[in-house]
């Protein structure tokens, strides 16, 4: 079977721990690859290695990683059908939807691209007589990033190029359970012209991540993944004295007003809802019908339910199965416990299967409608092609709805009123808000910005905050002194 090899100081090599963990394909459950689990050692070694290539790559002209991040770009580019196939292969995603993953990981290296720019420090000539004062922008040192199995191309993207293009080295410990694509792409970057060592990949899970949160020489750790896992990595990496951004959950509502445009919105909830079978962070599972347009839903649940799961290749399918036979397991117990709560259930794929295929993680799209607040759909994260209809009588009633919840990544509002898309941007506690669109992921040149049990920390990913994350700033004031040289010692606080 393959092996999923580790990356450290530029040679790809087998992890030395026992432990041993099988990737399968989400389709089917055969086994694809197997990875040798990296073991303490291995872990100090890329710990080490990232350590010592950030002594020379700091110094390393902003320009020159601008240009590394300019030959990444394009080689991913000339890459990204491969990529998207092998990241098909592993996550059961279909191909349009897997070039997506891999498209939004190229505009983030894209974003690197500009670092010059984006590493700007700030001068005031004369804070005081002949005194100048300037700000610089500078790495940290070594960071580390462990990544969720949802987004196996974007995510990794997310972290690496900026904060190697900041002058960080990195350490990569990508999902277990599509560690393939995230191998590819460290390939590429190394062929890239990347020196041995800047970025390193380990494989394994807790045990690993572990190491990386104790390590002194870890400076920065960045996290995607669930919520209790984010609660962990970032008390444990902020009690360790670092840096931490810790994307977690979600729960996004979409509220529907009566004013709405009908086609538009039955449109883009479906694929909203249960696309990439529901396991994407800004998916929307809750739609929560205001005063009029809870009539649409029947339309709605039957649109929904006319999309087919299916294989990565085949052009039919809407999406694919879910990533685990242990996922499959959740979604299908959270669908059983709606219906014991007295949810209605209007389109039930739980028992769809693809012919042929029927060992795979496949779960068809599912809706329900009269949820309410209290129930377990409601509650917890489902990760699956599952929409739970809610009503509300008024904007102020989905408002406070939504603001109950926990969660806060995206939330949107379908509306042809400027002054109810108006109050609803500016009173939802949310921190990603789309009007008249399903899923507002915001370019790379701003931040990814969830608020609440959806993030934990102070600076988000991509965009200017990331550079904040991944650099230190350093003010320099300075008096260069001519003939005129004042005498006596300055006992006081005053510059001038
Ligand atoms: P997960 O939390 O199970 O795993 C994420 C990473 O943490 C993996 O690399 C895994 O090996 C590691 N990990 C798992 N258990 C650990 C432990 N006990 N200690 C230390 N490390 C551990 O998440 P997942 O199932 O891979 O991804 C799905 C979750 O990610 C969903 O909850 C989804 O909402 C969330 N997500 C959030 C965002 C966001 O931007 N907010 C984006 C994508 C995914």
């Amino acid at each position: 079977m393959q092996q999923v090899l580790m990356l450290i100081n530029g040679e790809w090599v087998n992890g030395q721990s026992e432990d041993r963990i099988v990737v399968t394909n989400p389709a089917t459950n055969e086994p694809i690859a197997q990875i040798c689990s990296a073991s303490h050692n291995d872990m100090d070694a890329a710990v080490a290695t990232a350590a010592k290539a950030f002594e020379s790559w700091r110094d390393v002209p902003v320009t020159e990683r601008a240009r590394l991040m300019m030959r990444y770009q394009a080689l991913l580019k000339a890459h990204h059908d491969e990529l998207a196939t092998l990241l098909a292969s592993e996550t059961g995603k279909t191909f349009d939807d897997a070039k997506g993953d891999v498209w939004r990981g190229i505009e983030v290296v894209e974003q690197a691209m500009n670092v010059p720019s984006l590493m700007m420090g700030e001068t005031v000539e004369n804070v005081a007589r002949n005194i100048d004062t300037a700000s610089y922008i500078q790495p940290l040192g070594v960071c580390a990033g462990i990544t969720p199995f949802n987004f196996p191309a974007m995510i990794p993207l997310w972290m690496f190029p900026l904060a190697i293009a900041c002058g960080n080295t990195f350490v990569l410990k990508p999902s277990e359970q599509d560690p393939l694509t995230p191998n590819r792409l460290a390939e590429l970057f190394m062929q890239a012209g990347a020196p041995a060592g800047v970025l390193n990949v380990v494989h394994g899970g807790k045990e690993q991540v572990d190491v990386l949160l104790h390590h002194g020489d870890i400076k920065a750790v960045s996290f995607v993944g669930s919520v209790p896992v984010g609660q962990y990595i970032y008390k444990t990496a902020t009690a360790n004295l670092k840096r931490a951004q810790c994307f977690a959950g979600a729960k996004n509502h979409t509220v529907i007003m009566p004013d709405a445009n009908k086609e538009h919105v039955l449109n883009n909830l479906v694929g909203a809802s249960v696309g990439a079978a529901g396991q994407r962070c800004m998916a929307i599972s809750a739609a929560v019908f205001v005063g009029g347009s809870e009539k649409w839903i029947p339309e709605l649940a039957k649109r929904i339910s006319e999309i087919k799961p299916g294989l990565w290749n085949d052009p039919e399918a809407g999406f694919g199965p879910l990533i685990s036979a242990a996922a499959k397991q959740r979604v299908l117990s959270l669908i059983k416990a709606g219906k014991e709560e007295g949810a209605e259930c209007l389109a039930d794929g739980s028992d769809f299967t693809v012919p042929g295929c029927e060992k795979g993680n496949w779960v068809g799209p599912v809706v329900f409608d009269r949820v309410t607040p209290e129930m377990t759909i409601y509650k917890e994260e489902i990760f699956g092609p599952v929409l739970s209809c809610m009503r509300a009588e008024s904007l102020e009633d989905a408002l406070k709805l939504v603001n109950n919840n926990p969660y806060g990544n995206g939330t949107s509002i379908f509306t042809n009123s400027g002054a109810a898309a108006r109050k609803y941007q500016r009173e939802v506690t949310v921190g990603q808000v789309g009007i008249n669109v399903p899923i507002p992921v915001p370019l790379p040149f701003f931040s990814f910005t969830g608020w609440k049990n959806s993030f934990y920390g102070d600076l988000h990913a991509y965009g200017k905050q990331a550079i904040r994350f991944y650099t230190e700033t350093k003010t320099v004031t300075s008096r260069w002194l001519d003939d005129d040289i004042p005498g006596g010692p300055n006992l006081t606080i005053s510059m001038d």
